[in-house]
């Protein structure tokens, strides 16, 4: 028996986990996160999927379409769309019609967030704490990805666009359980930066410094690579510029819709990762899109081309007869970048990339799955991107996740799929309850800084930004601040965490408590991990 257990701290009776968290706390295994588990949904969502497969007669396939640094606020679906200049009607109907979630959270920056998703282990745990730069060594070379968890039961697997966790031989897309990779390694300013006079004029304008950064060991490439191939040039496609960095998003749609509409006749499910450049600094958009957005602005132009990217692969699944059999997700990486203002995003919440605030780590999610996931949730509950691995994993009939390492992510099929369900208990009509999740985790970089149960954030640490260095500071360029006594905030009355209200709430501390206490706990057996942590590693 572990010791360390939630309900040690007496505010949750051992029958009282639904009542105060919306489930059963199931401790199943040691290297895993307890999950909330609702017995009803569960065994409806199991029954769903063994039904749908009975009629399909294979396995589900699985639609990753990730945005880079595309806020909370951005889409029309949470706020944004025309009152950004910048209408997003795909993205609008996709959450009409599935699943939206206010509290899906990723990692502050791009490649914790990233790996986290692929492994279903914060960054403590993976060790990629900030994004590899310009040849950074690390990635995920000792981790087990969930693309090779669903290619070894049969899946065909794509990764296509923005990769960003680790480009040695052993963590690039091919050869970390991606059958084909199309797309960059790294992020997009990695490649342009240093080529716009507006920004680096001492090296556009020095042959010497131009050729420096040339011969910097990184590939600057738009790359087309089978499984094993690493080998440059052959994998090497056009050399990414300020001219060609405006087509890549043009081109991966083309491969992706591609795709889907060769497996529509396929035996084999498959599983497609579909990162996008846009909308990271900085926005090139090609000529087709460039002045289209109502803003004109090169970000904006691009998010509504985001926007008109996903509605083609969404049209190619629906006119192929596969939105029945595809689980999708639409999302972005991490809240906004407030640096690289005005081609930045919009967040509605406290702090911005780069940090554990609401601002930085909570994005949109929406899920959709025609005829298994009910039209029309909103849901406020919890979704940690290490959640999907185990989810998918279980979809897929993956028997057995690694059991040598800790799991973050728990299995959430309950949440996504049973739907809102007359189980007979007060708060059933309200999905917000049902999420598997009891509390999200936020580190900043080695430091546990806060954990979110329920509508309460605590912190013990976080982001300060500086206001006296920029005139649009923001996550990077702040500093860490411990709290004395830490800082809690409601985050329904207070979504902008403005008000401490610690002294008033004294008495869920010992909940609180119980549930940092097992967390950190876990560490003692499966140690921390730290691979590339800023500039320093
Ligand atoms: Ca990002």
């Amino acid at each position: 028996m572990e010791t360390n257990r939630w309900h040690d701290s007496g505010i949750i009776p051992p029958d009282g986990g639904e009542r105060i968290l919306g489930g059963v706390i199931d401790y199943y295994a040691e290297n895993r996160e307890p999950r909330l588990l609702h017995p009803a949904w569960q065994k409806a969502a199991e029954e769903k999927l063994a039904q749908l497969e009975q009629k399909i007669g294979k396995k589900p396939n699985f639609f990753v379409f990730i945005m880079d640094d595309v806020g909370w606020g951005d889409m029309g679906c949470y706020g944004g769309g025309h009152v950004r200049g910048a209408p997003t009607p795909h993205f609008d109907r996709l959450a009409a019609e599935g699943l939206r979630l206010t509290s899906c959270y990723s990692q502050p920056s791009c490649s914790p967030s990233r790996a986290t998703l692929m492994t279903g282990r914060l960054p403590i745990r993976h060790g990629i704490l900030t994004p590899p730069m310009y040849g950074q060594p690390g990635g995920l070379d000792q981790e087990v990805s969930l693309a090779e968890l669903l290619k070894e039961v049969g899946y065909a697997t794509r990764a296509v666009g923005k990769w960003h966790c680790g480009e040695n031989k052993s963590s690039v897309p091919q050869n970390k359980g991606f059958d084909e990779f199309y797309g960059f390694y790294g992020v997009s300013d990695m490649y342009t930066e240093w080529r716009d006079n507006y920004f680096y004029p001492e090296i556009v304008n020095d042959p010497f410094m131009f050729q420096a950064v040339m011969n910097a060991k990184f590939n600057k490439h738009n790359i087309l690579a089978k499984t094993g191939q690493y080998d440059v040039p052959e994998i090497e496609q056009e050399e990414i510029t300020l001219e060609t960095v405006k087509d890549l998003d043009e081109k991966w749609a083309a491969y992706s819709e591609s795709f889907i509409r060769s497996m529509a006749t396929s035996d084999k499910p498959w599983f497609l990762y579909h990162g996008t450049r846009g909308c990271h600094f900085d926005n090139y958009p090609p000529d087709k899109f460039k002045g289209r957005s109502r803003a004109s602005y090169p970000f904006t132009d691009v998010l509504v081309e985001m926007d008109d990217i996903f509605g083609r692969l969404f049209r190619a699944l629906e006119e192929t007869g596969q939105l029945e059999n595809t689980l999708i997700l639409v999302t972005s990486d991490n809240g906004p970048e407030m640096e690289s203002w005005p081609d930045s995003s919009y967040t509605p919440f406290r702090g911005s990339k780069g940090t554990t605030w609401e601002g930085g780590i909570r994005v949109p999610g929406i899920f959709y799955w025609k005829g298994m996931i009910e039209p029309g949730q909103v849901s406020d509950g919890l979704f940690d991107f290490c959640d999907m691995l185990p989810t998918v994993c279980a979809m897929a009939g993956v028997e057995n996740l690694p059991q040598d390492r800790f799991i973050d992510g728990v299995d959430q099929r309950s949440f996504l799929l049973a739907g809102p369900s007359p189980a007979g208990i007060y708060w059933a009509k309200d999905p917000s309850w049902m999420s598997n999740r009891a509390a999200v985790y936020a580190w900043l970089l080695d430091e546990q800084s806060a954990l979110r149960v329920g509508p309460w954030k605590v912190y013990d640490c976080a982001t300060e930004m500086d206001y006296r260095d920029t005139v649009t500071p923001g996550g990077f360029s702040g500093h860490t601040v411990h709290y004395t006594y830490g800082k809690v905030f409601n985050l329904f009355l207070d979504p902008k965490e403005e008000h401490s209200f610690a002294i008033r709430k004294l008495v869920y501390m010992p909940l609180l408590a119980a549930i940092k206490a097992h967390h950190l706990k876990t560490f003692d057996k499966y140690p921390k991990r730290i691979q590339i942590k800023g500039t320093s590693s």
